[in-house]
């Protein structure tokens, strides 16, 4: 469960975040929807404490990411777009290495990294060097390693940027995988069609504030839009 309260963030003279709160539940998959600029990567920065907030108060599962980020980092697995991953490293390499910087044994790392290799599919990768991966393939790799502490909350920042069809489609099955087994998956997109098909709850945010949240269908009835698209542009005050 990861919940945020009037989240504030400034950079200079640009408010990117004005009292942002939401909350997203276990077992469902939350999807932050905004335009780019939105103020969708801040909050999820201040989330998994690389940002500190000027104001409000950022929990994983009752724990301050804000007050004590470590052990709130302990329940949240992140994949953000800066996710490196050592080029020199294998695939299996790089996720032994996140297991061992949580601390797990090296038994536990181990099993957990086979398991993650062979949930992601990843049978072919695991012994080849991270170096010319495709994006999917850095994808996948990056995702293990999010993976490899058993958060019981994943947050990811528009994982599906640059990535091609079939990779599309084995993220959304992985992340309706984690929502079947209980985790808490909450992600951010620009693209409403990629929220629509994925998402039990929609948080719409533009100009670093939340513009609606509900269900899709909420939404929609809301905006008095057949289409979630028309509703959310109608709700970002774009052109109709
Ligand atoms: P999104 O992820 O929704 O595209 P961001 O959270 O990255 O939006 O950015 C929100 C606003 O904050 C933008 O105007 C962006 O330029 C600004 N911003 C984000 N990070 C920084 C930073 N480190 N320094 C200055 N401005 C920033
Ligand atoms: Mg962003």
């Amino acid at each position: 469960m990861i919940e945020v309260r009037g989240l504030c963030k400034r950079f200079g003279p640009v408010q990117a975040v004005r009292g942002v709160s939401f909350a997203a539940a276990d077992g469902r998959i939350t999807g932050l929807l905004g335009p780019n600029g939105a103020g969708k990567s801040t909050t999820l920065r201040m989330l998994y404490a690389v940002l500190r907030p000027d104001a409000g108060e950022a929990l994983i599962d009752g724990v301050s990411a804000v007050h004590a980020p470590r052990q709130a980092l302990r329940g949240l697995g992140v994949l953000s777009h800066a996710a490196g991953i050592y080029p020199n490293l294998t695939a299996r390499e790089n996720v032994l290495y996140f297991a061992a910087l949580h601390g797990l044994s090296r038994a536990a790392a181990r099993r957990r990294t086979d398991a993650l290799l062979e949930l992601l599919e990843m049978h072919d990768l695991a012994g080849r060097r991270a170096k010319g991966f495709s994006q999917g393939e850095r994808l996948k790799t990056a995702l293990a390693r999010a993976l490899v502490h058993e958060p019981r909350n994943v947050v990811l920042d528009e994982p599906t940027n640059g990535l091609d069809v079939m990779a599309v489609r084995a993220l959304r099955a992985l992340l309706r995988r984690l929502r079947e087994a209980g985790h808490c998956v909450l992600f951010s997109s620009h693209v409403m069609q990629e929220v629509a098909a994925l998402c039990d709850e929609v948080v719409v945010i533009g100009a670093g504030a939340v513009l609606a949240s509900g269900t899709p269908e909420a939404i929609r009835a809301r905006a008095g839009c057949a289409a979630l698209e028309d509703a959310f542009v109608q709700l970002i005050g774009g052109p109709a």
